[in-house]
């Protein structure tokens, strides 16, 4: 996971309804996780929990209030958005096959140096050595 994507998922997640009236500050204590600081529903006190991520995106947390089930609702939405950004990469990546298929036909027999037009042939069509 970079940085710079969980830095972005937690202030977004912490942008939205239901969290952005209760997070009061946000301290990245590493590339992947956080200790944010939340303001009682009274609002007088402030109590804080800590998240954390690991490279396939499972998170611990850690809170001073473990009767409040904020901490894990922010961490799912966080965990949602690091799922969809790694499945927007995936998409992203599959884009390239036909690049490959591409220059996969153009591949040159090693031999006579003919180009192979049919990249799943196994013997060249000009000089028969296998490939
Ligand atoms: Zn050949």
């Amino acid at each position: 996971m970079y940085s710079e994507d969980f830095r972005n998922a937690v202030f977004a997640v912490s942008k939205e309804n239901g969290f952005n009236k209760r997070i009061t500050k946000i301290d990245f204590t590493s590339s992947s996780s956080c200790k944010i600081t939340v303001v009682s529903n009274q609002g007088f006190t402030n109590w804080s929990f800590h998240v954390s991520f690991d490279v396939v995106n499972n998170y611990t947390i850690s809170s001073e209030n473990t009767d409040s089930l904020l901490p894990e609702a922010f961490a799912q939405s966080i965990k949602n958005k690091l799922v969809n950004r790694d499945m927007e990469i995936a998409s992203t990546s599959s884009m390239y096959v036909p690049v490959a298929r591409i220059h996969q036909e153009e591949m040159i027999c090693p031999k006579c140096k003919q180009q192979i037009y049919d990249p799943t042939t196994e013997y060249c069509f000009n000089c028969g050595v296998r490939l």
